[in-house]
């Protein structure tokens, strides 16, 4: 009898052995058994860390592998690395492979970055519209990436190139950017950028407020005021929530002119205020530039502006429609080609 519960308990204690091989090999991928270092205090190491390991549970949010110390604040109010007034010109060359060496150590592939030692209140699309204009591009990188780190902007730039060369629709193409954008990560804020103009002040915030904002309050062009009122171009920031409510840009102005003034009365009807940096810290240099091919003045672009009250809810986001031709991933941006469906009777030189 006693030696059939001695048998009976050797068993029991083989299979529990056998219990604790296969769950050391489950939770390692293989079973390691490496010797304990020699010298006593690496001992001490040694088995700390194989405690600590051994009871470790992953919490939400803490990185494997970190300390509780390491556990990502928010970023705070006010960033601590913010300069002010900036040189900025546009005289020297510029190649894109320079740009990539000086600025995109620290940038993952599609032009993205993410603080590394805090967690952003904003996820920032920021949008170019684009096309022939690989020169302005590469200024535009060159100094907006650095601006935008030191914001601690959690963001990534979106070029939505049009392609072809047919009449240019860069309202179309920043509606096109939204919905790409999108698609790829939960943005809760969209930066639309003309591909020429530079910050001249990197307290000018890149990120969105309360109401929808216009940041190219003084361009060096129009001798850094307001050329009336209610201007809300070159460089404008909308939350997702304020983008929807106006139905995004309209998808009818073809070539040059208007669509900034369309979205203005979008922001106008259905929302009423918009917010601005003040004028010394929202002042903007534009790269001089000849009219572009394919985006003469519009005459009929003004007519319409008369009709935005009453055509705004039709056209917008909720009649967009494009094809993406080409998605290229670079250091410094995604590059997204666009077909904007330009209509075939459109007589613009
Ligand atoms: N744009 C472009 N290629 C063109 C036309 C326009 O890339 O052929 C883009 C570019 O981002 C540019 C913006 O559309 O900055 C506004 O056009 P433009 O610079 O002609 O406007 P303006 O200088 O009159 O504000
Ligand atoms: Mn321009």
């Amino acid at each position: 009898m006693l030696q059939k519960l001695f048998k009976l308990l050797a068993f029991y204690f083989f299979l529990c052995m056998l219990c604790l091989l296969v769950f050391l090999y489950s939770k390692n991928g293989s079973l390691q058994i490496s010797e304990p270092p020699d010298d006593e205090q690496k001992k001490e190491q040694y088995f700390d860390k194989v405690a600590e390991n051994f009871w470790r549970t992953e919490a939400p949010g803490v990185r494997l592998g970190s300390t509780a110390a390491e556990v990502l604040q928010p970023c705070p109010e006010t960033t601590p690395d913010l300069v002010g007034p900036l040189h900025v010109e546009f005289e020297t060359n510029r190649t894109l492979d320079w740009v990539r060496e000086q600025v995109g150590s620290v940038l993952q592939l599609g032009g993205r970055y993410k603080p590394p030692d805090c967690v952003s209140k904003q996820k920032v699309a920021i949008i170019i519209p684009f096309r022939y204009r690989d020169e302005h591009l590469n200024h535009w990188l060159y100094y907006l990436h650095p601006i935008l780190m030191r914001q601690q902007v959690d963001y990534s730039i979106y070029v939505i190139n049009q392609y072809g060369h047919g009449v240019f629709n860069k309202a179309k193409l920043m509606n096109a950017g939204y919905a790409e954008a999108l698609k790829e990560y939960d943005y809760d804020c969209f930066v639309f950028s003309d591909v020429d103009m530079v910050p001249l002040d990197d307290r000018n915030l890149y990120r969105c407020f309360d109401s929808p904002r216009h940041l190219a309050v003084g361009v060096d062009k129009f001798n850094f005021t307001l050329p009336y009122k209610n201007i809300f171009g070159g460089v404008i920031a909308l939350s997702k929530e304020q983008f929807l409510k106006i139905n995004g840009f309209s998808n009818t102005y073809w070539g040059w002119g208007g669509e900034d003034d369309d979205i203005s009365n979008r922001v106008r009807i259905r929302i009423k205020s918009i917010s601005r940096p003040d004028s010394l810290i929202g002042r903007y240099k534009m790269i001089h530039h000849d009219r572009d091919l394919h985006n003469d003045v519009n005459p009929h672009n003004p007519y319409k502006l008369h009709e935005t009250i009453k055509t705004f809810k039709r056209d917008g986001l909720n009649s967009l429609n494009y094809t993406v031709k080409d998605i290229k991933r670079d250091k410094l941006f995604t590059f997204i080609s666009v077909d904007v469906h330009v209509p075939s009777g459109l007589n613009l030189k």
